[in-house]
């Protein structure tokens, strides 16, 4: 496997956020977002053996607890993902797989959460989430959207209610996208829209929804890498 890293922190956005958990960041992504903050993940990284990685999370959390499988794009990785994960779940580990669900999901075991981050259109990369994939998910399973303006709001309203989005998943979050390039004061100065905003429109449209921030943004400097 390409990892760019693997570290210990506090997951920071979904329905698990605050719990400390396993990080497994995988290196390469296919999709170029506009704001995306995980851009060091693109190249690079070191290759290791499942059993390398399994060992490091059990280090880092003997036992069991929380991993989330991140990247970049983790399902580009798919043929030695798949069996890390069940691998993983065997162990007694509760696994996440963060993922924009441009990458088929079928392969993935049933057991894992599957953190779907549909993107917008002001992200550059809207209509990449593969359709067929609506199908696949359950009611363990979350899908995000991560909003920089009125229009990525318009959109993800208009597809959490045509897809009955609230019915299929564990939870749909609404989250304020995060100025890339953001640094020093650890509060909402740094989000593209406006988490007030975005929550005054969610209480008048009555969304079923719940709004996310990005945990980690407001503990750690946005700028911080690996927590
Ligand atoms: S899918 Fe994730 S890692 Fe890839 S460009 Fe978008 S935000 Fe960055």
């Amino acid at each position: 496997m390409q990892i760019t890293e693997i570290y210990k922190s506090l997951q920071g956005e979904s329905t698990y956020a605050g719990l400390p958990c396993v990080f497994v960041r995988l290196t390469g992504c296919n999709l170029r977002c506009i704001w995306c903050d995980s851009e060091y993940t693109f190249h690079g990284g070191r290759k290791m053996a499942p059993e390398d990685v399994m060992d490091e999370v059990s280090r880092l959390s003997p036992g069991g607890g929380l991993i989330e499988i991140t990247g970049g794009e983790p399902l580009l990785q798919e043929r030695e993902l798949v069996p890390f994960m069940q691998n993983m779940l065997d162990k007694g580990y509760k696994v996440l797989l963060e993922t924009s669900g441009e990458r088929p999901l079928h392969k993935v075991p049933p057991d894992v959460v599957k953190i779907v981050d549909v993107k917008c259109p002001d992200s550059g990369e809207g209509d990449s989430f593969r359709l067929e994939n609506l199908n696949l998910l359950t009611g363990r399973d979350e899908v995000k959207f991560v909003l920089s303006s009125r229009a990525d709001y318009d959109f993800a309203c208009d597809f959490t209610l045509r897809h009955n989005l609230a019915e299929r998943v564990n939870a749909v979050l609404f989250s304020p996208a995060f100025r890339k390039d953001a640094t020093g004061s650890r509060d909402s100065s740094h989000c593209l829209l406006d988490p007030q905003q975005l929550a005054e429109w969610m209480i008048a449209d009555g969304v079923p929804a719940r709004l996310g921030l990005q945990l980690h943004k407001f503990i750690w400097d946005p700028a911080v890498k690996g927590v």
